[in-house]
């Protein structure tokens, strides 16, 4: 199956490449986490800044809020997550006892070992924890399942506070839990992950238009970052499977190593929230102000991303294998390079001296000071330089700076591009502005 072994290859990368580990390996792992290492960091501080320029810096009209995990309890009655809203339904296998969502299975069957399976029971999603000494049923909370509830109980103290006027968004990122029954394909299905949400509130009057407004802008987010146009698509989601809250729904869907999958959601959510949460607390979230004739609940279009989710997707995407060696020094007769928007890459620099002698040392050291301020840079004199172009080449990044003996009589330096792998000599007081030249234009080859 070429699929999942491109899957287990791109998880063995990350895990040896320092991206992404398995959540206490030690201890055999734990329920589906992950942990991010140093370069995953990395990559996702960039996705979630990217988002961040493209949504918030982008539309003044957008302001980031960053609500608690463990809201009132009372939250979730009028959420709908507390009643069958957030439930899904579990089947086991009478043979084996590996469990499933009842959609996943068909006639009753085990996918796994062909057992029979048991009758399905709704299963809530929500985790519980207790808050406080005493654990009882008046100390029972949930760690949320979406960050955005926060954002509708705040809604008058944002307008207020902020002196915020229809149409407005607000946006936020942060972590999320679901007890999923059945966390797969790595990062894509996690039981803790973290979310990038934004509530659009709007007239109803208007609402259909901004839901079409951030379709699209959202759609275009993922082509500019350099997602393959034939590997993305949109997917109106049929009436019958709206999530509760929901009176239209298109996915973003990405197509993974192991099929189309949703990697975002636009949701049309209505007056559902902020009427539900002013009927269950008794307090008003009505919007008023002078334009209106009287006070109402705005409408909300919401877009939800999963940060994990859209890493594995931009890394599915650029991971590529390359047969025969691409530099003269390679003796393997398979590369990988990973095709990454510079963007998004955790390292954009790499600094090399040529050999690990002590001028070309002291040297490269010289030009790594000047540039670290200014770009993710990663400084390697171990192994060979072919070695040490192709790891780079593994994690993304794009351009590479070799300091050799040349550079210590002309003071300059070569610089490498990973897409057309061309070289250019730059003189070393120029090498920032001229990175930054190359790290815009995306490629030597486009002039
Ligand atoms: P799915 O049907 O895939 O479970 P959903 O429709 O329940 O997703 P939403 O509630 O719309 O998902 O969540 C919005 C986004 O949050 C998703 O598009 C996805 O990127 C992310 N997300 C949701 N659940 C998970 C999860 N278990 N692990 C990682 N990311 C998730």
């Amino acid at each position: 199956m070429a699929e999942e072994k491109t899957m287990k290859e791109i998880v063995s990368l990350l895990k040896r490449r320092g991206f992404v580990y398995p959540s206490s390996e030690i201890y055999g792992g734990f329920g589906a986490s992950y942990d991010y290492g140093p370069l995953g960091v990395e990559m996702i501080n960039n996705i979630k800044n990217l988002w961040r320029a493209d949504v918030i810096r982008a539309h003044t009209q957008v302001v980031e809020a960053d609500g608690a995990i463990i809201l009132n309890p009372r939250t979730w009655e009028a959420s709908g997550h507390l009643g069958s809203g957030f439930a899904d339904s579990l089947v086991e296998c009478q043979q084996c006892h590996h469990r499933f969502k009842e959609e996943e299975i068909k006639d009753q069957q085990c996918p796994d070992c062909g057992g029979k399976t048991t009758e399905p029971r709704s299963y809530n999603l929500m985790m519980k924890t207790f808050v406080g000494p005493v654990e009882n049923t008046q100390s029972q909370a949930y760690l949320r399942p979406e960050t955005c509830q926060s954002i509708f109980l705040n809604f008058r103290l944002v307008t207020d506070s902020m002196r915020m006027k229809l149409p407005f968004g607000v946006a936020q990122i942060g972590k999320s839990f679901r007890n999923e029954i059945n966390p797969k394909n790595f990062l894509y299905r996690q039981r803790e992950f973290e979310q990038m949400e934004m509530e659009w509130f709007t007239p109803e009057a208007e609402a259909k238009e901004w839901f079409e407004y951030w379709k699209e802008r959202r759609l275009q987010w993922y082509l500019d970052l350099g997602l393959k146009k034939e590997n993305l698509r949109l997917y109106e989601v049929p009436a019958d499977e709206l999530a509760h809250y929901a009176r239209r729904a298109v996915d973003v869907e990405y197509k993974f190593p192991f099929g189309w999958h949703e990697i975002e959601g636009i949701h049309n959510r209505g007056d559902f929230d902020l009427s539900n949460h002013s009927r269950h607390s008794g307090r008003e979230l009505k919007y008023s102000d002078a334009d209106y004739p009287e006070p109402f609940y705005p409408h909300v279009i919401e877009t939800s991303a999963g940060v994990g989710r859209l890493m594995l997707a931009f890394i599915c995407d650029a991971y590529q294998k390359i047969s025969g060696g691409r530099d003269q020094e390679s003796q393997r007769s398979e590369e990988v390079v990973m095709q990454l928007s510079p963007k998004l890459a955790p390292v954009e620099v790499a600094v090399f001296p040529l050999m690990k002698k002590p001028e070309l040392v002291a040297k490269a050291k010289e030009v790594f000071e000047q540039l670290k301020f200014s770009f993710r840079v990663q400084y390697d004199e171990t192994g060979s330089i072919g070695r040490r172009y192709r790891r780079q080449d593994e994690i993304g990044t794009y351009l590479s700076v070799t300091i050799d003996f040349d550079s210590l009589k002309q003071q300059d330096v070569t610089v490498r591009d990973r897409i057309s792998m061309k070289q250019v000599r730059v003189e070393i007081k120029n090498l920032p502005s001229a990175l930054k030249q190359f790290l815009t234009k995306g490629s030597f080859n486009e002039g």
